[in-house]
């Protein structure tokens, strides 16, 4: 079975470390965590329209190429125990050589703006997931936390466009719903949404309406189930394995297997003093990271094992276990990528 991580941002928390003095933590501290949860694939964000991190400005065009150059160094060095999954071919090289693949988003392309030359940059250097915006505005579209929503800019139609020709994956992830349409409207290739819930079961403008649930299966497309508490239950006493489990069996039933995948979100590796850099962003959409808690048995990717026995237990066959864990995003990226 190949798992696929389809959202994570720890690649930023890699970048701190090396800023520290500690150049290897990718392969001294995730890549242990990464085999004990059975991952092939980890979706890593290395740049985006948020703060994570102290000193860690990764809405800076040139600070995303030194996060990018540092994973890419720390790949190398792994003696063959990672590799940069870039092109279709890559999926099965992945599986025959038995490595972690690292696949780079970004989340929110502020720090590309209408430069599109730098897209096409960080296209070259293994970009492949993209999301055009996080929770708040820039050039090119708005996000779910902006009132008033106007959808993409004359930019924002341009920019997607160039993603669609360079074959990169759109994530609609952090989309305020009028750019969610006009992206639907105005984009051939299947489109993701990597990590996000149903919003008929947990209210919050991060999770996914029935009518876009609907509209990503017509596409192709697939949505990654996110693990974050705050959008899985409005009430933290609802927010456990079985109500996450929920979400899936939502999807299926609303749209089918095919159509869902998972993108944990894990925040395990995040010190609590720098929770405090995305309050601002989080609170623009109603949740308040003081008061949200994970699942207590699923807080790491060590822990994704654990979601496999629960998903057999909720009556899932070893086929629909296989496209939820990994096969349903795989087919998604392998249509997209050019080459
Ligand atoms: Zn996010």
């Amino acid at each position: 079975m190949q798992i696929v991580d389809a959202h994570s941002d720890y690649a930023l928390k890699t970048f701190y470390d090396y800023l520290h003095g500690r150049e290897n933590s990718l392969i001294e501290q995730h890549l242990p965590e990464l085999k004990r949860g059975g991952v092939n694939i980890e979706v890593l964000t290395v740049g985006g329209d948020f703060d994570l991190y102290p000193g860690v400005k990764n809405r800076d065009p040139l600070i995303v190429f030194q996060i990018i150059d540092t994973l890419l160094q720390e790949i190398a060095r792994s003696q063959g125990e990672c590799i940069l999954v870039r092109s279709k071919s890559d999926f099965e090289l992945n599986t025959q050589l038995d490595t972690i693949g690292f696949m780079f988003a970004i989340e929110g392309a502020g720090m590309i703006s209408n430069d599109f030359s730098i897209l096409r940059n960080y296209y070259r250097l293994g970009l492949r997931c993209v999301m055009l915006t996080h929770n708040e505005n820039n050039l090119l579209a708005d996000g779910c936390g902006v009132k008033n929503p106007q959808g993409l800019t004359e930019y924002g139609y341009k920019f997607i466009n160039e993603v669609e020709e360079l074959g990169m994956v759109l994530d609609v992830s952090h989309s305020s719903e009028p750019s969610f349409w006009d992206i639907i409207n105005n984009h051939t290739n299947p489109i993701i949404a990597s990590h996000s819930n149903v919003r008929n079961l947990c209210d919050n403008v991060r999770n996914l309406t029935d009518e876009q649930i609907k509209v990503i299966a017509e596409k192709k497309g697939a949505i990654g189930i996110n693990f974050y508490g705050g959008f899985i239950d409005k009430d933290m006493k609802n927010v456990n394995l079985e109500r996450l489990i929920d979400h899936i069996d939502y999807i299926r039933d609303l749209v089918g297997i095919r159509y869902v995948g998972i993108g944990p979100d894990f925040l395990n590796y995040v010190e609590k003093d720098f929770s405090k850099e995305i309050s601002k962003s989080t609170l623009s959409i109603g949740i308040d990271p003081e008061k949200v808690g994970n699942i207590e048995e699923l807080r790491e990717v060590s822990s994704l094992p654990i979601l496999i026995t629960k998903l057999k237990a909720r009556g899932y066959s070893r086929d629909e276990i296989r496209k939820i864990m990994g096969k349903n995003f795989i087919r998604v990226y392998k249509a997209v990528f050019k080459e």
